[in-house]
């Protein structure tokens, strides 16, 4: 039993220097009472990137896949979804919808679909970028050459999870995948000069505290500039369907340890985290989240794009990642709404 005077001092030293190793990851992933451990997230948070609140948003353009991850909605082989893809014209109604807002960043997210074009998404970047806008995608692996041509036209950042760096677990999930080439893709983007973002599924069937304390390694390894965590939702016509799901209170810890482990980047309280408890939003940002990203797709498309159920409920205004619900809960925290685009600043420690 490790004495509450050396967690103390553990939390004490991570607060200070960042640094920590796996066993004791896993001791304090194992805490009964996380507190202390949010405490200390929170006012990392505070000094290393302030109250500012930064939204990123999101559009979601197609939700055909070509992949099967086992945990998701989207997969390939799921036929009772019905399918669509958004025509850029449509992408565009969108962006300007969210530039008229104020929003300084935008996501493009889809499965794997091999009908966009590289160009096709390149002249849709292009057309972003003249609005001042940030660029953000998050639409699967793809080769160097295909990362390089949208970097090229202007992608900013690339979120792509490694949702769990137990290779084992990794190629159980993902049948026709390979972690060696998830791997290669993160390298790619940041040897591309890309703001890249990555994170884990919290609670897959299988995964241990030490596989998670292993992810902890690997995002402060790679020096990720931005972490997306979110708790594993089973979904209906998946094979995990009849699974458990991720627990609020792990999905905490993890984002309060990846701010302590990398204080300034950016680090979301995400969508799952707010399907999953009604105050998702609200616990996340402070344990050390600084983004939320609503979605200002078309409602007609939101409703399909369903990598887990409770996204989108029947009135969509009601939808947790609502833009005007956002801003309303980012203010009754005392927190405020980030004005640039925010960018990772970096300090080096
Ligand atoms: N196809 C792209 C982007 C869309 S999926 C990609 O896979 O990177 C975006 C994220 O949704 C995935 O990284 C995964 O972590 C998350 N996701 C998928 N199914 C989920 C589920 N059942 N519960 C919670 N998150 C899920
Ligand atoms: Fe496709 Fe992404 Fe879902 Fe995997 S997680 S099935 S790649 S949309």
């Amino acid at each position: 039993m490790i004495k509450e005077k050396d967690i103390e001092e553990l939390i004490e030293k991570l607060e200070a220097h960042h640094n920590i190793d796996k066993e004791e990851l896993v001791t304090l992933l194992a805490l009964e009472d996380p507190s202390m451990i949010y405490q200390a997230a929170d006012r990392v948070r505070k000094k290393y990137v302030g109250d500012e609140v930064h939204l990123r948003g999101l559009i979601e353009f197609s939700n055909y896949c070509s992949n099967t991850c086992f945990y998701c909605g989207l997969r390939g082989p799921n036929r009772t979804i019905k399918r669509y893809r958004m025509e850029p014209e449509e992408i565009l109604q969108c962006v300007k919808y969210g530039a008229s807002v104020g929003l300084k960043t935008i996501v493009l997210q889809s499965g794997e679909d091999k009908y966009f074009k590289i160009i096709t998404l390149c002249k849709i970047i292009e057309e972003i970028k003249k609005l001042d806008i940030a660029v953000t995608l998050s639409i699967g692996e793809l080769s160097t050459k295909d990362y390089a041509e949208l970097k090229k036209a202007g992608a900013d950042r690339y979120l792509l999870r490694i949702e769990t760096t137990n290779k084992e677990l990794y190629q159980k999930l993902h049948p026709g995948m390979s972690y060696e080439n998830r791997v290669r893709c993160l390298m790619d983007l940041r040897e591309l000069g890309y703001e890249v973002g990555t994170g884990s599924l919290v609670g897959l069937p299988g995964q241990t505290l030490e596989m998670l304390a292993q992810d902890l390694i690997f995002f402060k390894k790679i020096d990720a500039d931005m972490l997306g965590i979110g708790p594993f939702i089973p979904c209906e016509n998946t094979p995990l369907e009849r699974e458990k799901g991720g627990n609020v209170e792990i999905v905490l810890k993890m984002l309060a340890l990846s701010r302590l482990i990398l204080p300034d980047i950016n680090i979301p309280a995400t969508t799952a985290l707010a399907v999953k408890d009604k105050a998702g939003y609200i616990k996340g940002l402070k344990c050390g989240a600084n983004v939320i990203m609503p979605n200002i797709g078309i409602d007609e498309y939101k409703k399909l794009y369903k990598l887990y159920p409770g996204k989108v409920p029947d009135n969509p205004s009601e939808a947790v990642n609502n833009l005007e619900n956002i801003k309303k809960l980012i203010l009754s925290q005392n927190r405020t709404i980030g004005k640039d685009k925010g960018y990772r600043k970096k300090i080096l420690n």
